[in-house]
């Protein structure tokens, strides 16, 4: 048995999980009365399966939520408080960031931005990538944004799918120290699209930058227009946004978002999860460009007038230990991050959190990853020094907001390090067999979510038929999110990694993740990723990939050691067949590991989509990883 963490925030509310689970429609409609409807909904869910529309003939604005509601409260309250990648800092009040966003508004409606246009947002990590997305909200553009390392191509792609008739990005930006150039890569990327009228251009990092007739400086756009623009009364349903997924498991998806539902979802989950309070300083790592950026970093805070530190640059740069002073800085109250960040950070060793107050936090967060039991007791201690919980919480892009988490701000539950807990209110999961049969405890099958939720996808943009496809007809009454998942005799789901990359090893099945925690939680490996390749008598056989923490020593018996310590902590048939170490994985952005490529070098076969590897710098850093891993297997072969 796994040593539980019994720690809470003092609340014990036994009303809120008890009402949804006796009628979940009624639970959600409850909830949606927290926020400012112009409207009132004639039906809380139109449920077409698997098509799904929440607080149906309501009337909404997502902007208008964010903001005017605040403002009318608490406006001088801090919304943003902005720390750029070479020190500056801008801080906008709600009151400012209103102001700023109306002016936005009207700025696009004079280039003939009308509801239902899309907009695509391709900008650095400053106030403006929350501004443009409000704007959007205000007027009904939907937008779409996409990560300001993306590639020139893959920019392309996003813009021809979502037929963008605005692009919005900056001159340049701060990665690392140096400037990218993104307007050059718009250029690059919207060559010959005629259905793009205009690309609005952020001045930032001031480079010099060519203006044609398309071209509007935003600044110039801003200066004149009023600070008073309506928010738009749009239903429910109305799309707020689309964003492509990772693109972990192949191409990405256009995932497309609706408001009321959206809305609503957030709202209670950020209170639930995050026992959000009006004293709280909010700091979430998220690159806006994936979907905790859009649910927890911008809308989720917004919602509740909370202040959100936003900071531009990599978590590590100019120092790593730029996320520690910047805790202390503006004692943060409250962290989200990703358990890739945390085996970074972990990496570098307990001296850098040490040097810091890191006093103020209160509780801490991870998402985007299964979160090894080791790196979660790091940051327990090291980071929460033993007083804060750890809010490890499932989610996917196409699910809108969390699903499942432990709820400090409901109810106190004894945390188990690696384990997501349980659904949150008003979400059924389960873990099911092929076939949609309900897996007993201690089985290992695939997460399945039961009932539809106010969070849920529309569908993918204009792709229906792949939307039912790949959510809805492996189980046709369940969503299936290609997870695999293991419930405990508590009742505790515990998140395996991937469905697809489960690794068939003698008749077991083993997923990713059990392997890499494993590894890792060897003393001196940082970082782990398995795959597997066939094999004539086992079936397949396992390939890991390690990186070792700084300053460890390759000694001739460390592949050794580790082998048997993978041995005894899972069993003889985790025995690595190869077993790597290489200085760095192959990431997406989000820092996800893309296990995927790694399978296809190990194969040798073409590694396929890459457009959301990091940034663009990385993807010649990942090159030559994966060169790195391609010779290190050649060699191997040749012994
Ligand atoms: P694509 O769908 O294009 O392959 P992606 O699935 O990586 O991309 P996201 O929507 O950002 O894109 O990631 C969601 C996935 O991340 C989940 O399906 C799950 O595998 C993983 N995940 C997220 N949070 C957690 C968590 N707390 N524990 C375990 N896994 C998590
Ligand atoms: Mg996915």
């Amino acid at each position: 048995m796994e040593t539980t963490y019994p720690i809470g925030l003092g609340h014990n509310d036994t009303q809120t999980r008890k009402k949804a689970d006796q009628d979940y429609v009624k639970f959600w409609e409850e909830q949606a009365e927290n926020l400012s409807w112009f409207e009132k909904w004639d039906k809380t869910l139109q449920w077409s399966p698997p098509f799904a529309k929440w607080f149906v003939g309501g009337k909404i604005n997502a902007s208008y939520n964010a903001l005017d509601v605040i403002v009318a409260k608490n406006p001088e309250k801090k919304a943003i408080l902005w720390v750029g990648e070479n020190g500056n800092k801008k801080e906008l009040s709600y009151r400012e960031l209103y102001q700023y966003v109306s002016k936005f508004a009207n700025a696009l409606k004079s280039l003939g931005v009308k509801k239902g246009d899309r907009i695509t947002i391709y900008l650095p990590m400053i106030p403006e990538l929350i501004v443009s997305m409000l704007a959007c909200a205000r007027i009904g553009a939907i937008h779409t944004v996409i990560f300001s390392g993306f590639s020139a191509q893959s920019i392309r792609d996003r813009v021809e799918d979502s037929k963008s008739k605005i692009i919005i990005t900056a001159d340049g930006g701060f990665r690392r120290g140096t400037i990218v150039q993104l307007k050059q890569v718009i250029d690059e990327a919207i060559q010959d699209l005629d259905f793009v009228e205009n690309v609005i251009v952020f001045e930032h990092v001031n480079v010099q930058v060519s203006y044609g007739t398309k071209e509007k400086r935003w600044q110039d756009l801003v200066q004149n227009a009023s600070p008073i623009c309506d928010a738009e009364k749009l239903d429910s349903a109305h799309p707020l946004y689309i964003l492509y997924t990772s693109g972990t498991t192949g191409k990405p998806k256009g995932v497309l978002h609706g408001t009321g539902g959206y809305l609503v979802h957030l709202y209670s989950t950020f209170k639930w999860v995050f026992d959000i309070k009006d004293s709280d300083i909010y700091f979430c790592t998220a690159d806006i460009g994936w979907v905790t950026g859009h649910s927890y970093m911008a809308y989720g805070p917004l919602l509740h007038g909370t202040t959100l530190v936003m900071y531009e640059g990599a978590p590590d740069y100019p120092t790593p230990a730029r996320m520690w002073e910047i805790i202390s800085q503006y004692k943060v109250t409250i962290f989200y991050t990703t358990p890739t960040a945390l085996r970074m950070f972990m990496k570098y060793g307990d001296a850098l959190p040490n040097s810091q107050d890191l006093s103020s936090l209160r509780l801490l967060g991870t998402v985007g990853e299964p979160i090894n039991p080791e790196v979660w007791r790091w940051y327990y201690d090291t980071i929460g020094k033993q007083k804060c919980p750890i809010v490890d919480t499932w989610w996917q892009t196409e699910t809108g907001g969390i699903m499942l988490s432990p709820v400090p701000g409901l109810e106190t539950i004894p945390l188990k390090p690696g384990s997501a807990t349980k659904p949150i209110p008003g979400i059924v999961a389960a873990v099911v067999d092929e076939n949609g049969k309900s897996l007993p405890a201690g089985t290992k099958g695939y997460l399945a979510i039961r009932q539809p939720w106010p969070g849920m996808l529309l569908s993918l943009y204009g792709d229906d038929e792949k939307y039912k496809l790949v959510y809805w007809s492996k189980y046709k009454t369940m969503y299936y999110p290609g997870d695999y998942a293991m419930q405990d005799s508590d009742g505790y789901f515990w998140m395996l990694g991937r469905a697809d990359d489960v690794l068939k090893i003698a008749g077991h099945r083993l997923g990713t993740a059990e392997l890499e925690s494993g590894f890792v939680s060897y003393k001196s490996v940082a970082e782990a990723a398995v795959c597997s390749i066939p094999h004539e008598v086992k079936g397949e056989s396992i390939i890991a990939f390690l990186v070792l923490k700084e300053g460890v020593l390759q000694t001739p018996n460390l592949k050794e050691e580790i082998t048997s310590h993978i041995r005894k902590m899972i069993g003889p048939i985790a025995t690595p067949d190869q077993l790597y170490f290489v200085s760095k994985l192959p990431k997406t952005r989000s820092g996800k590991i893309m296990r995927r490529l790694l399978k296809a070098i190990a194969k040798d076969e073409q590694v396929g989509d890459i457009s959301t590897l990091e940034d663009e710098a990385s993807v010649d850093e990942v090159r030559g990883a994966l060169n790195e891993l391609k010779q290190t297997i050649q060699k191997n072969k040749v012994k």
